[in-house]
């Protein structure tokens, strides 16, 4: 609720509209009490009195009347209304789209067919003829303003419940025994409420407006009953003689509407979860860069692709995440560099940082290097950078349902892929598609090709991604857990075709998991990393047999053995630290058995010795 409040109000016309709606409403609240006029009482000879006269602030009317006290108590009645008929619309039009979406078949047809009924008239037609049926009147202008805006929350709320339903937390209520009541009021009801709030909060200004509208034409509050609408209709006659009866109430709608409408566009952004941990900003297009020295653009390449010194920190309020820190790796050509730690060790962060894809705010580039054959990409322009994106550096992503576009499909998604980074045309892109889809062993690829993505199972879309990865044939693919959410024999042969395609092309890749079985399969050489550094670096079979940093030694024995007799696996206990209070020493110390207390001092430097190095004052193995 803090957070929510905090988050309106750093919106700063959002907070104007809660002010100046909170200020009204209270007014409305305690007009009963004010020494008013009665609003009603006519004096004909002190008609059209000026504002600031005496006894009448506001002035008065044709007929003599107080215009502060009818502007009052008008305003009451027309919030009020505008309120209850926001309310109505949206419990008549939730009820309907939730039935409709949550039961589906024919009470779904009918309830729409309905509703598409109603919104086949103009609306304020529709209003007109309901009053006209009813009989004019303040109750029976909310009915009417009411009835034309449930269409508009049914159908909103309507396609959320559709979806909802379908999901598996619902099937999971049903199976536990639940009614159709009570699902819909504990289990969808709950999650349409965002929703409805939101759209109330944006469609009562609305309603005021169109309660007004029909009180305008005198259809709405009846003689001498006052409200915004029907000020606004007695005054029209005195326009140009008496111009204040018009702009005053006039000059409240406006306020009403105005502050109504600025605090439901605050309230949707504050709701909204995804614009929540952005700060309510749209992320930049590339990661922000605050490097107190930006390093040389260009120096000697050791590899395809160099990391010097990586840092990147998330800043969330006060609090600063430092998620990758210091991190320095050397990818070679044809190489297969493994990135493997525990989840939350900053792997993906890391290979997302090299070409500026961390979301900003709130993540910043601190300092450090990511460069291609020399060339530091941070330092690029955003159109070079963007050029090199998915055609020099492509990414493999970890879930690949939710990285293909779900309403494309596959054939159009990967065209698109070639197609940003060069003119082709559509056949030839098409064939190379289709080459590709054969190349990562898609069975039927050309009909494949016109599938949706939901229309293949875990392992092809997987492959559909490193297919995507291929297209513009790079140097560098970075693979980002690509085989965590599969089964292992498909496992295996997304590994063996990784493998494959190294050796074939001369693909550099960067492959990030957090299973050294993997690794030992694919990987040339392999660095450890642990709270955001890297702790132990060097050739994989060196590692394997002989790990320096305890940490490394514990992940490895992690690894079950088939066929290996009843060894006992090893899980390290623990947890990894939070990144935003990390030790001052050794961060893995805590969780280790060979820590000693100056471990936990100073920071610790990485070792080099030969091709391994190592983060450790104690380790396992003696480094020559
Ligand atoms: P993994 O090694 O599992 O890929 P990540 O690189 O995704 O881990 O995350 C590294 C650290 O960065 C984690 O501790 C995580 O809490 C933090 N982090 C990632 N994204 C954000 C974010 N948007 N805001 C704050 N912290 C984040
Ligand atoms: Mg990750």
């Amino acid at each position: 609720m803090r957070l929510f409040l905090t988050l309106l109000f750093r919106n700063r016309l959002a907070a104007l509209g809660a002010v100046l709606l909170l200020a009204l409403v209270l007014l409305c609240l305690v007009v009963p009490l004010l020494p008013l006029a009665d609003p009603n009482v006519t004096d004909t000879p002190n008609k059209f009195l000026r504002p600031f006269s005496e006894g009448h602030l506001l002035g008065t009317d044709h007929l003599g009347r107080d215009l502060l006290s009818r502007l009052l108590w008008g305003t009451r009645l027309s919030l009020a209304v505008g309120v209850a008929a926001a309310a109505a619309a949206a419990f008549f039009g939730t009820l309907i789209g939730i039935c409709a979406g949550y039961f589906g078949g024919w009470i779904d047809n009918g309830l729409m067919r309905l509703i598409d009924m109603i919104m086949a008239f103009p609306y304020i037609l529709l209003a007109l003829a309901i009053v006209a049926a009813l009989g004019p009147g303040m109750l029976n202008a909310l009915i009417a303003v009411a009835a034309v805006n449930v269409p508009f929350f049914a159908r909103n709320i309507r396609g959320i419940s559709v979806g909802l339903t379908a999901r598996e937390f619902i099937d999971a209520a049903r199976l536990s025994g639940q009614g159709h009541a009570r699902i819909i009021v504990t289990e969808l009801l709950p999650n349409v409420l965002p929703v409805i709030i939101v759209a109330i909060s944006t469609t009562i200004g609305w309603m005021v407006l169109e309660t007004a509208g029909l009180s305008f034409l005198g259809l709405g509050s009846q003689p001498p009953q006052a409200d915004l609408g029907s000020m606004l209709g007695e005054a029209r006659a005195a326009l140009i003689a008496a111009p204040h009866t018009l702009i005053v109430p006039g000059a409240m709608i406006f306020v009403i509407v105005m502050s109504i409408n600025l605090l439901g566009d605050g309230l949707r952004d504050a709701l909204d979860p995804r614009l929540r941990s952005g700060a309510l900003a749209r992320p930049s297009p590339v990661t922000r860069i605050a490097r107190p020295a930006p390093p040389p653009a260009e120096t000697p390449a050791r590899g395809v692709l160099d990391l010097d010194g990586l840092t990147t920190r998330f800043e969330v309020g006060a609090q600063v995440y430092k998620a990758v820190s210091d991190v320095s790796l050397t990818l070679g050509k044809g190489e297969c560099l493994g990135l493997i730690g525990e989840s939350g060790s900053g792997k993906s962060v890391t290979a997302l940082s090299v070409t500026g894809l961390v979301a900003s705010p709130p993540g910043v580039i601190a300092g450090g290097a990511a460069r291609l054959d020399g060339v530091d990409l941070l330092s690029l322009p955003y159109r070079d950078l963007r050029g090199l994106r998915g055609r020099r550096i492509a990414y493999i992503f970890q879930d690949p349902l939710s990285t293909l576009h779900p309403l494309y499909r596959i054939g159009d998604q990967m065209v698109e892929a070639i197609r940003v980074h060069r003119k082709m045309p559509l056949a030839e892109a098409r064939a190379r598609c289709l080459d590709l889809l054969r190349t990562v062993q898609i069975p039927n690829a050309e009909s494949r090709l016109s599938a949706y993505p939901h229309e293949l199972s875990g392992g092809m879309r997987q492959r559909v991604g490193i297919a995507m990865a291929l297209v513009n044939d790079p140097e560098v693919i970075i693979a980002d857990e690509p085989t965590t959410a599969l089964d292992v024999t498909v496992q295996a042969q997304v590994l063996a075709l990784l493998d494959r395609l190294r050796r074939e092309r001369g693909l550099s890749i960067l492959f990030i998991t957090h299973d050294f079985g993997v690794v030992g399969q694919l990987c040339d050489r392999v660095a450890v990393m642990y709270a955001g550094q890297i702790v132990e670096e060097g050739p994989t079979a060196s590692i394997l047999a002989a790990p320096a940093h305890p940490y490394t030694r514990r992940l490895i024995a992690c690894v079950p053995e088939l066929g290996g007799g009843r060894r006992q696996l090893a899980a390290i206990p623990g947890l990894p630290p939070a990144v935003n209070r990390l030790p001052a020493g050794c961060a893995f110390a805590p969780r280790c058995d060979r820590a000693r207390p100056d471990c936990q001092r100073d920071p610790i430097a990485l070792r080099v010795s030969g091709p391994r190095a190592a983060r450790c004052l104690y380790p396992e193995e003696a480094l020559s």
